[in-house]
């Protein structure tokens, strides 16, 4: 079956061009998709377009959109496993991890289902006599969604959802590298009633079949979430039409630790912060900053679990963490590491290609901990997107926040005290978009996501995620007109 997604029909490209989905943990042939040059995506755009012009979406009402994104998150729900098992297989990452992926999924879908009628316009007391004023949140329009490859389904649920229940039109473009949940998605968007062309998808590279979405005039949003030079690349695109951006960038992500922390607790979170889906989490504790007292103590038990963590493939139940996504990204990851060693930091655990024959196949890297660190490093500054985790050190409370915000991102970082009034002015001082305190990793839908700095531009989740996807209006009337009396009086009057 076809893979591409225009105007409520499955098609192939237009070029008869494909791509082969390998599982980056063994290499297998997942699928072969359809691959979209610029003419699929125009044709996307062109049916978008003419979607929401016509107004078959936007004309369904709030609570009626709501309704329709809680059919689909039961879709999603009965079709769980299945999705689930798609993700490990594009992704390489555990079976219980995309277990957990789709079942925020559902939540994102189910939270912003109870928004879509919560979006409510309000009328204006201007103190006017005899005039009525009102705002109204309307859709944006068309919407480009370009989404990346380590969270492929939870991205594009932060996006799609709040685009319908605005009322919107929308192409999706997931990445190229795994494309299958975005195919199911769109699948189950049909069967639980969306109108052909609402909901558009095409596969492919991004500067090919994903460029149009930031630089075609008939798109009146592109909300895009990936690394920082391509966020750059779309936002620069985007400004040749003056759309509205939505970036969710990199991070490169602070967590502070003191001397009074809860440590056994926080060990175990260093581990989970950075190690998770092997750091390709663009909230990834990657950057460790340790009290001096406690630096030799802390660094030790970090290595050792670090040495600790069992590689596998999606399936193996034994296995704690997974692949990187492609031989390119490990590559870039490898590069990394080395520069980092050039430039003086001390490998303490990790550094290179697992050497166990049954990863032969995938695209693995070890654990890695490098001690040492400072922010002039470029491995302090630069995310690497992979398994490794540098370390820096801190003399007081001053000092690591001033670490902790040394950097071009502002994502997300965590700080663990006992002393919760620190706690508090850490994390007030902190400027990064989400902070945990004594904890690392959660999120809710019902709170923004996003970055400060280069980390991004607005945010999803929230309620200022839906109204990312909204643009207010305001709407005068006079209840008693009269001649302004601006122009053509008898005498103009200079005050
Ligand atoms: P990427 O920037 O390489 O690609 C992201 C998407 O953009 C892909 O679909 C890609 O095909 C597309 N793309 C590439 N060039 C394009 C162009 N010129 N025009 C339009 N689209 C284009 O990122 P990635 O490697 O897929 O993902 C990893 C990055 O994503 C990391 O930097 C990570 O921090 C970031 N990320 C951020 C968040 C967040 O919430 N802030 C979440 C997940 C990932």
């Amino acid at each position: 079956m076809p893979e591409l997604f225009i105007d409520g029909e499955w098609q192939s490209a237009a070029q008869g061009q494909t791509r082969e989905i390998r599982c980056p943990a063994d290499g297998t042939l997942v699928d072969t998709v359809d691959e979209a040059t610029r003419e699929d995506t125009d044709r996307a755009i062109a049916a978008a377009r003419r979607a929401f012009d016509d107004g078959r979406w936007s004309s369904v009402s709030p609570t009626e959109r709501g309704r329709f994104l809680e059919r689909v998150a039961d879709l999603l729900e009965r079709d769980a496993e299945e999705i689930a098992r798609a993700e490990s297989l594009d992704t390489g990452k555990r079976i219980v991890e995309s277990r957990y992926d789709v079942a925020d999924v559902v939540r994102a879908f189910r939270y912003t289902a109870g928004l879509a009628d919560k979006n409510l316009g309000r009328i204006i007391d201007a103190g006017v006599d005899g005039s009525s004023s009102r705002v109204v949140y309307e859709p944006v329009g068309v919407c480009g969604l370009i989404t990346p490859w380590n969270y492929p389904l939870l991205q594009t649920s932060w996006k799609v959802a709040p685009a319908l229940a605005a009322g919107n039109t929308f192409v999706l473009k997931p990445s190229e590298l795994t494309p299958s949940t975005a195919i199911i998605l769109m699948r189950l968007l049909t069967e639980a009633g969306l109108p052909a062309g609402v909901g558009n998808l095409v596969l492919g590279a991004g500067a090919e079949a994903g460029a149009p979405l930031s630089d075609h005039p008939d798109v009146d949003m592109v909300s895009f979430t990936g690394g920082l030079v391509t966020g750059r690349r779309v936002m620069a695109a985007a400004a040749a039409t003056v759309k509205k951006v939505a970036l969710e960038l990199g991070g490169k992500n602070p967590n502070i630790i003191f001397p009074d922390a809860d440590i056994d607790a926080a060990v175990d979170n260093a581990l989970t912060a950075v190690f998770l889906h092997s750091g390709q989490v663009c909230s990834a504790g990657a950057r460790l900053i340790v009290h001096e007292s406690i630096h030799d103590s802390f660094v030790d038990r970090v290595v050792e679990g670090a040495r600790r963590i069992r590689l596998g493939g999606p399936f193996d139940p034994m296995a704690e963490t997974g692949p990187l996504i492609s031989a390119a990204h490990r590559d870039k990851v490898a590069a990394y590491v080395a520069g980092a060693l050039a430039e003086g930091a001390v490998l303490r655990c990790g550094g290179g290609i697992p050497t166990d024959h049954a990863l032969a196949n995938g695209f693995f890297y070890e654990p890695t901990v490098l001690d040492g660190c400072t922010t002039d490093m470029t491995c302090v500054q630069d995310e690497s997107f992979g398994p490794v985790l540098t370390v820096e050190t801190f003399a007081d409370e001053a000092e690591a926040v001033r670490l902790g915000n040394d950097t071009i991102y502002g994502l997300a970082g965590a700080v663990w005290t006992s002393d919760s009034a620190r706690a508090h002015r850490v994390a007030s001082a902190l400027r990064h978009g989400t902070v945990w305190i004594n904890d690392y990793h959660p999120y809710q839908p019902q709170a923004e996501w996003g970055g400060f700095k280069q980390s991004g531009v607005g945010r999803e989740l929230g309620v200022a995620g839906l109204a990312e996807y909204v643009e207010p209006k305001h709407i005068h009337e006079s209840l008693a007109p009269a001649p302004s009396g601006w122009f053509g009086s008898e005498e103009a009057s200079n005050g």
